[in-house]
């Protein structure tokens, strides 16, 4: 069913990713209806309508599901009950967000698809946690299964004795126990697919990250990751059609000495896909609005011969003065309040042309 331009989409959540997918939208002629808890948040901004909202108040949403004519999410901690009342409205579906907001569904789902994940366990007992280490050796990971992003809900178990420290940081919380991947680089892959499972990739980005936050994405990818990409795209696009996903869909992979391994799901656009926005001939953001309204794709091409994007962390957004000077980079600023430590405010993409 196509969406035409001039209808209205309806984005869950008004953070950064719901920003720039009502801006791509609005040049594409729709309008966007932002549903969000907090005061003002960054989407609104650019939106033609905002319901201020929890994400579980049933009744607003109705008005919401009514108001629309197709809706998306820009993240995945929703109550997946509550967002039934969008129906067929909603894409992508239920199933991508029931699996991307549990760790351990998400991570048994990958596997049954045939492509590759960590050794993990599901654990909500130190006792468990101890089995997980004997089972799996050090280093270990514990995350949350549930609510965690940037590296929040995480600890290290870097020797046995660790466990118990770890697992108190993590607040007792049920958790994967993952094993630590020895690992060359790390890179992503972001699909887009249609509801007739036509699908599109962009170039793989190596991704570096800093205490678990995104620092960079530059393309074209390394040496270290060149090799991986083939058979990471095939393992995206599994688990995008075992999904039934329409929209942009983000794999985030380890490059390790025996092939790619999943490191998560995210069942949207992407902080390693915003260097598509200058660096590709159609950005991540527009590709899902053309996938979730049913037009025609948009080339992926590379629009230059390399494209680093950096994040703007904390109070490096204040740094904007600097970054302008550099008539070659552009700058993206979120609009959000306060520039606390760790919070994604901004990123600048430096295109280097051929
Ligand atoms: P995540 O929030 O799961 O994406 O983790 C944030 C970052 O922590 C990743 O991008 C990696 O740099 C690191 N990390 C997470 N899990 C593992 C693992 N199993 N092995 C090695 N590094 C990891």
């Amino acid at each position: 069913m196509t969406v035409p331009p001039g209808s209205m989409i309806g984005i869950v959540g008004g953070g950064q990713l719901g920003r720039m997918l009502a801006m791509a939208a609005a040049q594409l002629g729709y309008k966007c209806h932002i549903l969000d808890p907090h005061e003002r948040p960054p989407a609104a901004d650019v939106a033609a309508a905002f319901t201020r909202a929890p994400y579980d108040d049933r009744a607003a949403l109705e008005t919401f599901a009514a108001h629309v004519d197709v809706a998306t999410y820009e993240f995945e901690n929703l109550p997946a009950e509550q967002l039934g009342v969008l129906g067929g409205k909603l894409r992508p579906g239920l199933k991508s967000l029931a699996v991307a907001q549990d760790r351990a569904e998400e991570k048994t789902f990958i596997e049954t698809t045939g492509a590759r994940v960590a050794a993990w366990r599901a654990v909500q007992s130190l006792e468990q946690v101890n089995a997980a280490v004997a089972a799996l050796g050090v280093p270990i990971v514990l995350k949350t299964r549930r609510y965690g992003y940037d590296g929040k809900g995480q600890a290290w178990i870097r020797s046995p004795e660790e466990a118990g420290d770890a697992w108190d940081a993590i607040g007792h919380e049920p958790a994967v126990a993952e094993a630590g991947v020895d690992f060359d680089a790390e890179f992503s892959v972001v699909v887009a697919r249609w509801a007739n499972g036509r699908t599109s990739f962009w170039d793989s980005p190596d991704n570096v990250h800093r205490d678990g936050i995104l620092r960079t994405s530059t393309v074209p990818c390394s040496a270290a990751v060149a090799p991986h990409v083939e058979q990471a795209r095939a393992a995206a696009a599994g688990i995008a059609e075992a999904l039934g996903h329409v929209g942009v869909l983000t794999v985030e992979f380890f490059a390790s000495a025996g092939g790619p391994v999943v490191n998560e799901i995210a069942p949207r656009v992407h902080n390693s896909g915003h260097w598509t926005i200058e660096g590709a001939v159609t950005s991540q953001f527009e590709q899902h609005i053309r996938a979730i309204c049913d037009l025609p794709p948009g080339s992926t091409a590379l629009a230059a011969a390399s494209v680093t994007m950096e994040n703007l962390i904390g109070e490096e957004v204040h740094g904007w003065e600097g970054l302008l000077a550099d008539p070659q980079a552009h700058l993206h600023i979120y609009g959000k309040g306060e520039a606390r430590p760790g919070r994604k405010m901004g990123h600048v993409t430096r295109v280097v042309m051929p």
